[in-house]
């Protein structure tokens, strides 16, 4: 089909990348990123590649007369700017909806409104707070509301005597019991304009240090787990009036009791392997969404495990010959810096 978006998107990391990818595969779309990131591997591949500083009007009006529209798969974008940008041109998902992801306290709050169950949690504001948290959870943990990913900015304690004296009560936490899980699951699921949802079944996590490690599908799941985490991701996707693609990630007890933890306001790490495993991905699924093409049914082809590869891991892997069911996906970042993703590997499984 003959189709003309100028496709914009704001920065230019592995999963920005992938977004390029699959709109070269849909057809029709240019795409133009602007970053703050020289090295951005999404140089590689977009149409146009807008090194700038984000903050100045300039490069924001300059890039807004280029594009159609604007999405984005990273986080920390300022919600400022993402609402500049949506002055004119249309920004999805909708800057409203990356500030509830940006915050965890309007996040949590959410979700409880919704009826959807957490750990328990409360916010601290000083080291007061705190105390008393940690003298009502025993096990807990200590994120801060915003900013914070791969496990970072957070703080384990068991008792008083755990708290480091380095932590700045300038920025706000929040303070959850931890709980002794016995596996995590995260669920995609891409809402189109219509209200269309296309869900994926739910992949099954295993974090290092609170960083992902590895994610297969299936998960091994009870049916019940199964049905009640898409039918919160298929609920949550629509209270927010979400078009895109988005990540709902979850923790499971002992008890067979499901917590949702967090959601991505963008497609996932932990669903790359819909890449391969389904026959539309989420992120192909995402630009048809937010581009406001037609809904497309899909299917799973194949079951999966995905291996993140982290540091100078991935010497090993440019060097390697894989099989036929494996695919390798280099990040073709620059520095191999420890505890940081630079690519993953792909199996399919019968
Ligand atoms: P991030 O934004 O860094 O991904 P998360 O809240 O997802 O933050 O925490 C990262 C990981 O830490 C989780 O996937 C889980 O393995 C672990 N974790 C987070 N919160 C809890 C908790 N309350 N109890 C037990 N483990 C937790
Ligand atoms: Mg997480």
């Amino acid at each position: 089909m003959a189709r003309d978006i100028a496709l914009g998107i704001l920065y230019s990391g592995q999963l920005e990348t992938q977004l390029i990818k699959s709109s070269k595969k849909i057809g029709g779309i240019k795409t133009i990123v602007l970053t703050n990131d020289k090295n951005g591997p999404a140089q590689h591949f977009c149409d146009e590649f807008i090194f700038a500083d984000l903050s100045d009007k300039k490069v924001i009006e300059n890039f807004v007369k280029k594009i159609d529209l604007c999405t984005y798969a990273f986080e920390n974008l300022s919600y400022e700017i993402l609402n500049i940008i949506n002055d004119t041109k249309t920004v999805l998902p909708s800057p409203k909806t990356l500030k509830i992801a940006q915050n965890r306290i309007l996040e949590k709050n959410f979700a409880n409104e919704l009826g959807i169950k957490t750990v328990n949690w409360q916010r601290i504001k000083s080291l007061d707070d705190l105390k008393e948290g940690i003298k009502l959870y025993g096990n807990c943990i200590m994120k801060s509301v915003s900013g914070g990913y791969d496990g970072k900015q957070q703080y384990r304690f068991k008792t008083i005597n755990d708290i480091d004296s380095k932590i700045d009560f300038k920025k706000d936490y929040i303070l959850e019991k931890f709980l002794k899980f016995k596996q995590e699951i995260s669920v995609a699921a891409t809402r189109y304009k219509d209200g269309k949802i296309s869900i994926y079944e739910p992949t099954e996590n295993v974090h290092e240090n609170g960083i992902l490690r590895h994610s297969k599908i299936p998960a091994n799941i009870s049916k019940k787990i199964f049905n009640e985490a898409q039918k919160i991701t298929i609920k949550f996707a629509e209270k927010l009036d979400y078009v895109g693609t988005l990540n709902l990630e979850f923790m499971i007890d002992e008890k067979d009791n499901l917590f949702f933890n967090e959601y991505a306001n963008r497609c996932h790490n932990g669903f790359w392997h819909s890449v391969n495993s389904y026959k539309i991905c989420q992120f192909e699924n995402h630009v048809r969404a937010v581009c406001g093409l037609e809904y497309l049914s899909n299917k799973k082809i194949s079951n999966a495990e995905m291996f993140n590869i982290l540091g100078k891991e991935i010497l090993n892997f440019r060097e390697k010959k894989f099989k036929q069911n494996e695919f390798f996906f280099d990040y073709l970042k620059t520095e191999a810096r420890s505890g940081r993703k630079m690519g993953h590997i792909t199996i399919l499984k019968k």
